[in-house]
């Protein structure tokens, strides 16, 4: 533990949005980093706890409390705080294969378990695994891995959304030669059309592709994988096949009007936008707009559909 008075000493912090007049200009990510100081200041806001909730990653009553990774949390907290980010580099990519998805995306369990917010606020985690890996990036320590030993064994990977993606790097680091094969024009599932850029930046993921085509995994795009014979043919030809498809299909629901005109499930809406936005900055219309439009959205927590009334 670095700071023993750490948590009385500073406030919790974290990364400031933009106001929304000036986030709406573009689709980018809309939060400012804290500076390397102010991170390693709320490092040292961690207490180490002999039993730390926070990397505990269980079920209660059906429900995850704390981090489903068992990411080593306490470990580089204190790291970040003595500012050896190298070290807790090392430390999270231990039990994280894609410390930059999950530190934009993830919900943080791990806050809402921790010691610290049961009198006050919880330690910032997730934005100090965000400081410890983009440091990584910016300062060359991610590099792309050299697998010294190759098994010889070949294995397919159905799907480049997370699960996928953290398959094919787990695979890859033991040796096996991994064939990624995916449907969509780019990898990352959900990550690349479902989540926004402005959460999720997609050269982001493209970064993280390309390291991991270096490291020696072959992607293939445009490739969905249907039907018996081409089923029979992967089997063949591949030692193992992995399925990370997904759970694609929408939720739908059965009242009257549901086939008017201007219904659309939300991940289609969601995929039109963000894939005309990469192919040609919605300058030629491609995707479905709601500009001018009312729109009613189904399914808040959980966005299966989206409803839009043209009026
Ligand atoms: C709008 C939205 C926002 C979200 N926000 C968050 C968030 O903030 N935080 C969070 O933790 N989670 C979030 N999620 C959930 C998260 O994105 C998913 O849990 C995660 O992507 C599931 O990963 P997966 O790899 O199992 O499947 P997917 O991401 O669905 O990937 C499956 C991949 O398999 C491909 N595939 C399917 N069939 C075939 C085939 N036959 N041949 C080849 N390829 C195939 C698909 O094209 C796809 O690329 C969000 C989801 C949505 C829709
Ligand atoms: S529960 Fe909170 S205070 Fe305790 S070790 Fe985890 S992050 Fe640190």
């Amino acid at each position: 533990m670095g700071m023993s008075t750490g948590f009385l000493k500073y406030e919790k912090r974290t990364s400031e949005a933009l106001e929304p007049l000036e986030r709406i200009k573009n689709f980018n990510e809309f939060h400012i980093a804290l500076s390397k100081e102010e991170q390693m200041e709320q490092g040292a806001r961690c207490m180490d706890c002999g039993v730390p909730f926070c990397q505990s990653g269980m079920m209660i009553g059906g429900m995850v409390s704390g981090c489903p990774l068992n990411n080593l949390i306490p470990e580089w907290n204190d790291l970040v705080y003595h500012g050896n980010y190298r070290a807790a580099l090392t430390r999270l990519l231990k039990r994280n294969n894609f410390p930059e998805f999950t530190a934009r995306v993830c919900p943080a369990l791990c806050e809402k378990a921790c010691t610290c917010s049961l009198h006050g606020d919880s330690v910032s985690v997730r934005e100090n695994e965000l400081a410890i890996i983009e440091e990584g990036y910016d300062n060359r320590i991610m590099q792309p891995r050299k697998i010294l030993n190759r098994s010889g064994k070949k294995i397919a990977v159905i799907g480049s959304g997370p699960a996928g993606l953290a398959a094919a790097d787990q695979l890859n680091s033991r040796g096996h030669q991994v064939t990624v094969f995916e449907k969509d024009d780019r990898a990352g599932g959900l990550l690349m059309y479902g989540i926004p850029s402005m959460k999720l930046e997609k050269h982001i993921i493209k970064r993280r592709i390309d390291l991991m085509r270096t490291e020696g995994v072959e992607f293939r795009m445009n490739e969905g994988i249907s039907g018996k014979k081409q089923a029979e043919k992967l089997l063949k030809d591949y030692d193992a096949v992995v399925l990370a498809c997904g759970a694609a299909h929408p939720r739908d629901i059965n009242v009257p009007g549901r086939n008017g005109k201007g219904i659309y499930y939300a991940v289609d809406f969601l995929t039109s936008t963000t894939k005309a936005l990469l192919d040609n900055f919605l300058e030629e219309g491609t995707y479905i707009s709601a500009k001018d439009k009312n729109v009613i959205v189904l399914g808040v927590e959980t966005p299966e559909m989206i409803v839009w009334v043209q009026l």
